[in-house]
């Protein structure tokens, strides 16, 4: 069995990564309550053993299972996940491929460790823009201009689209629109043109600290917000290639669905938490009509108006040689067996028939 996953050609891949316990769960009267297992290749189960306690106080367990195509337990490393996960999407975006990697799941479960990681441990993203120089280095001859990158980085904050790499203030805003073919266009959106790993990396760097200092000047956080890196391959007369787009979505427990958990909302967090909603339902909407369009040839409705984040994302859902990787991110710890279940009935109903 290879655990590179490039013997699976599936277009959408649905899996689970659960991180380790961190010192606060330790701390806390928390404890590990998820198992994975890897059954049936290429699926993956993962168990909930959810703690009846906080409902009737009895020591009894219940055991909630989940199949998805892969999953990463606590001891995973970003590299192993992108070699199941990414990795095959680099090689589709050389072939024409508009190609879309979510990460998913609660605040503080691992979204952004996964796709942007720290110096430590480096993120997908990183593996991906490295393995895209390899490909460009290793096909093009050496009498001809290699291929280059253009890369956008911003994000979609309800109605908001801010750039994170247009640091100006006054910058004209990103508006939404449709040329006459019917592709979405942000337009005033900073693209810059990267051909080389080390500017790429900068680059993500330079945005990933304007999210963290405008998060803290406006007194929100990166988790009310969806953030989404662009890296689009353009050959060297100007045709586009193909497109990879890195998205790491807001917190899934800011959806209405949890408003519960929060004590008194005030109405503007009742109204963000409505617009994450409605972004997160209309995703899953998208990419089941998608997944059901694979397995059976039908152009149904798609409602990728539905939202900003899927009408943004409309192009690389249409492209026929599209991928779809979604990494469910989960914490292990008893204290989130309600986000966890969320989040894994989330990743099941993306690919349930
Ligand atoms: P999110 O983006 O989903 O809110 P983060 O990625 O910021 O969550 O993760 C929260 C914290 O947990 C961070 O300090 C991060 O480094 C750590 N963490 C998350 N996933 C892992 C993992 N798989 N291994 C080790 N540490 C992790
Ligand atoms: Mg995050």
């Amino acid at each position: 069995i290879s655990v590179d996953g490039s013997d699976d050609d599936s277009r959408i891949r649905v899996c689970v990564r659960k991180r380790p316990m961190n010192k606060k769960e330790l701390a806390k009267e928390s404890y590990d309550i998820v198992t994975t297992a890897t059954t049936r290749f290429p699926h993956s189960q993962v168990y909930v053993h959810e703690p009846k306690t906080r409902v009737d106080m009895s020591k009894y367990i219940e055991t909630h299972s989940f199949i998805l195509d892969h999953s990463f337990d606590e001891t995973s490393t970003n590299e192993q996940v992108y070699l199941a996960t990414g990795k095959p999407l680099v090689k589709s975006i050389f072939e024409g491929g508009m190609c879309t990697f979510f990460a998913y799941g609660q605040t503080g479960s691992g979204k952004t460790h996964t796709i942007f990681g720290n110096p430590a441990e480096p993120g997908i993203y990183s593996y991906t823009c490295r393995d895209i120089f390899s490909q460009i280095n290793t096909t093009t001859p050496p009498d001809q201009q290699s291929p280059h990158l253009r890369c956008s980085f911003f994000e979609i904050y309800g109605p908001k689209i801010n750039d994170l790499l247009n640091p100006n203030p006054n910058a004209a805003p990103i508006t939404l629109c449709e040329d006459k073919h019917g592709s979405v266009n942000l337009m005033n959106l900073h693209e810059e043109i990267v051909t080389s790993l080390s500017s790429l990396l900068s680059l993500v760097q330079r945005g990933r600290s304007l999210r963290t200092t405008r998060a803290t000047n406006a007194n929100s956080e990166s988790s009310r917000s969806h953030a989404l890196f662009q890296i689009r391959i353009v050959s060297n007369d100007g045709y586009l290639i193909g497109v990879l787009s890195l998205v790491d979505l807001a917190g899934s427990e800011r959806g209405v669905d949890s408003i519960s958990f929060t004590a008194k909302p005030d109405k503007k967090t009742q109204s963000e938490a409505a617009e994450i909603n409605k972004s997160l339902l209309s995703l899953k909407e998208c990419i089941r009509a998608l997944y059901k369009r694979g397995l059976d040839e039908e152009n149904g409705h798609v409602p990728f108006r539905g939202s900003k984040l899927t009408h943004i994302l409309r192009d690389s859902f249409l492209c026929r040689e599209s991928r779809t990787v979604m990494v469910a991110t989960i914490s292990p710890g008893s204290t989130s067996v309600e986000h966890t279940l969320n989040t894994l009935r989330y990743a099941d109903r993306v690919k349930e028939l």
